[in-house]
């Protein structure tokens, strides 16, 4: 059994506080190029063996979060949402030829933007799209991420007779004057309004999203945003980190109106967010993820079960991730490939009976090793080099030498330690797993001042 009690050590914390990846991916989309053969991406589609996680991202949101660093397309035209679930299910059809035999369902992700953009009609074809081409797999995992501000009954409903009975709700935090700051009004009694609703239709699990580091954040008004989060009861929690990154976002820049919180007092929200977490009795995933202690997810991190994708942390793997719509990103064993990110683009391409590919990366054979040694790191904390390098074929001392260097200063500091060539990533060590992370990470160096911060 692992122990995922992690230790927050501030001093440690703020030392390894550096940009980095977040590892939904191994090598991340920054090694993405435009000069990859599509055929070559979906080369080995077929010959992965279903059932299928798929992941819709339906882009459209009603206004813009100033802090947001999603792909989105601001709306108030409903009409949009019909045009794009046309280009959807003519993309499904043109990946039709290269999805294995077996076509069910064991994972379905409706991310954005918002999902909750669209109407309970536009809901329900989707359902019938997906339901008409896909069969579910034995006790499925249909999950959507829902704006409460767009979010009603009706919608909830068909959301549940397509079977979905996972929600994620974006809150952020419920201080008024922050949620000004960000262009996000969503009042607390709106937040307890939906949960009531999904609850009542039957889903099964609820997340709820929080951001720590956004303006006018500070420990007196947080501290009230935990309190509700943990009133709301969710099965899980996701603290993320602010990213401020306006280079990939320019509406971030609006968010530079208002003081953003100095990075000690950034420190003292993730702390202070750790401990009553915690105290409430949530586990400590990996990263930035919370779920309560029977949840699926905390149960595969106690017994060494959990995997990671692009959606974070899951309790399923080895699965073919098939993505559609802008901007999205499939998984095939050997390679990534990703969706113009641009609306036309996309629909051009679908339009003109072409897959929307616009970019991807194939894995070399030392990608794939050191994908696995790195995902082995993000989801157990642990890692037994000889086990990865003997299912390689290659020398754990020569390859991994530059990783064992980069590692010395925190082997120093008493974050992970060895036992021959098994690194043991300590409890202090947890919350800068994707540090450990990159010390195996062939493209870290030139990459990581693209990333976010990792705190
Ligand atoms: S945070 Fe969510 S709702 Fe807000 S703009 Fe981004 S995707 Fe849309």
């Amino acid at each position: 059994m692992i122990s995922t009690t992690p230790r927050f050590d501030r001093s440690l914390v703020k030392k390894y506080d550096r940009p980095g990846p977040r590892y939904t991916s191994y090598p991340t989309a920054l090694q993405f190029t435009d000069e990859a053969d599509p055929a070559d991406l979906l080369a080995d589609c077929r010959g992965t063996p279903g059932p299928l996680s798929a992941y819709v991202h339906l882009p459209f949101c009603e206004s813009l979060c100033w802090f947001c660093a999603c792909t989105t397309v601001i709306t108030l035209d409903q009409g949009k949402a019909d045009a794009y679930l046309d280009c959807l299910e003519r993309e499904i059809d043109l990946m039709d030829p290269y999805l294995p035999a077996d076509r069910s369902l064991a994972q379905l992700h409706l991310g954005g933007g918002s999902p909750s953009f669209l109407s309970a009609p536009q809901i329900a074809r989707l359902g019938q799209i997906l339901g008409g081409r896909f069969a579910s797999a034995p006790d499925p995992e249909f999950s959507a991420e829902l704006d409460p501000r767009t979010l009603n009954e009706e919608k909830v409903d068909v959301l549940r007779s397509i079977g979905f009975t996972r929600a994620s709700f974006g809150v952020q935090d419920v201080n008024p004057e922050v949620q000004l700051a960000i262009h996000r009004v969503q009042p607390d009694a709106m937040n307890r309004k939906v949960l009531g609703w999904v609850r009542s239709a039957g889903f099964e699990s609820i997340n709820i999203d929080l951001v720590y580091g956004l303006p006018k954040q500070n420990p007196e008004t947080f501290s009230k945003t935990l309190d509700a989060a943990v009133d709301y009861d969710p099965d899980r929690i996701a603290l993320f980190s602010y990213a401020h990154v306006p280079w990939v976002a320019p509406a971030q820049k609006i968010v530079e109106r208002s003081v953003l919180p100095a990075a000690e007092t950034k420190l003292d929200l993730l702390e202070m967010a750790v401990e009553r977490l915690t105290g409430a009795g949530y586990v400590f995933i990996g990263m930035d993820h919370f779920a309560k202690a029977d949840d699926p997810l905390a149960v595969a991190a106690a017994n060494g079960t959990l995997h990671r994708n692009f959606q974070g942390y899951s309790t399923l793997g080895g699965l073919n991730l098939t993505a559609f719509g802008m901007s999205s990103i499939s998984q095939s064993a050997r390679a990534y490939r990703q969706n113009h990110k641009d609306l036309r683009d996309y629909s051009a391409a679908v339009d003109n009976g072409r897959l929307p590919i616009a970019r991807g990366y194939r894995l070399s054979p030392r990608d794939e090793l050191r994908r696995a040694v790195i995902m082995e790191l993000m989801c157990r904390f642990r890692l037994d080099l000889d086990k990865a390098a003997a299912e390689h074929g290659v020398d754990p001392r020569e390859e991994f030498a530059d990783a064992r260097e980069r590692l010395a200063p925190m082997e120093e500091d008493g974050l992970v330690e060895w036992h021959g060539n098994t690194l043991a990533v300590n409890p202090a060590g947890r919350f800068i797993i994707r540090n450990i992370a990159m010390a195996f990470d062939s493209y870290a160096r030139p990459a990581e001042n693209r990333h976010a911060r990792t705190i």
